[in-house]
């Protein structure tokens, strides 16, 4: 087993509304800080084994042991998820399911926890560069990623190779949650619950209930005129 890093944790900011808290993130001692994002998950956040069965009357999957915990407001069968962000080893790459919806239900930044940043242009999103998928990129684009604040946007640019050879920052106004992110199950011939594929599927798809869902997905709407891109990559001002 991993031993706990040792860790020290950034100021909070300061708080305007209950239930706004800026939560900490973590940086790692050393020469040389290592900030891991508020989403990234830790080493004791394996998910458990779990045990699915098919609801009476063919009505989608259910844990045999579910609690109410275990649905989101919408009904949506939720991956269970350990939460012990800061103990053991950051594993990078690896966005921690509920963190992630907590983010992006509230429109936190995903680095830091805080509040994203949003004027009224609209909130910031920090993307890799995909303008050439279609024409109008971002806009409609099925998004996994919580936004961010302008300061952890800055931080990402400068420390992450991917952004810095490619990045886009965008402000969007109308940007709803759409969908969640899972896994597609299904029967299998012995009538078992069998995990089928990964799926983005929108809360009125006629699949939802066969769902294990782990992220939300917001639907990014920044047609041209509420959407501004202003930093792409290299060509940055
Ligand atoms: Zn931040």
């Amino acid at each position: 087993m991993a031993a706990n890093a040792e860790l020290v944790h950034e100021a909070g900011g300061n708080l305007e509304e209950p239930g706004c808290a800026r939560k900490p993130s973590v940086v790692l001692k050393g020469s040389n800080p290592l900030h891991v994002p508020y989403v990234t998950a830790w080493s004791p956040e394996e998910p458990a084994d779990f045990d699915l069965i098919i609801r009476p009357g063919n009505r989608g999957i259910a844990y045999r042991d579910e609690t109410p915990d275990d649905r989101d407001q919408r009904g949506i069968l939720l991956k269970r998820t350990p939460d012990a962000p800061g103990r053991g080893k950051p594993r990078f790459g690896i966005v921690h399911a509920t963190r992630q919806r907590e983010a992006m239900e509230n429109l936190l930044c995903q680095v830091c926890g805080g509040p994203a940043d949003t004027d009224q242009e609209g909130t910031l999103w920090l993307l890799q560069d995909h303008r050439e998928d279609w024409p109008d990129w971002p806009d409609r684009m099925a998004c996994t990623e919580p936004p961010v604040c302008a300061d952890c946007a800055a931080l990402s640019i400068r420390s992450c190779p991917a952004l810095r050879n490619g990045h886009v920052l965008v402000r969007v106004r109308h940007a709803p949650v759409a969908a969640v992110h899972g896994v597609l199950h299904g029967r299998s011939p012995l009538g078992s619950v069998k995990a089928l594929t990964p799926i983005t599927a929108r809360f009125d798809d006629p699949v939802i209930p066969w769902v294990l869902a782990s992220h939300l997905v917001r639907e990014l709407r920044c047609g041209r005129r509420c959407g501004r891109l202003f930093s792409t990559g290299s060509d940055a001002r």
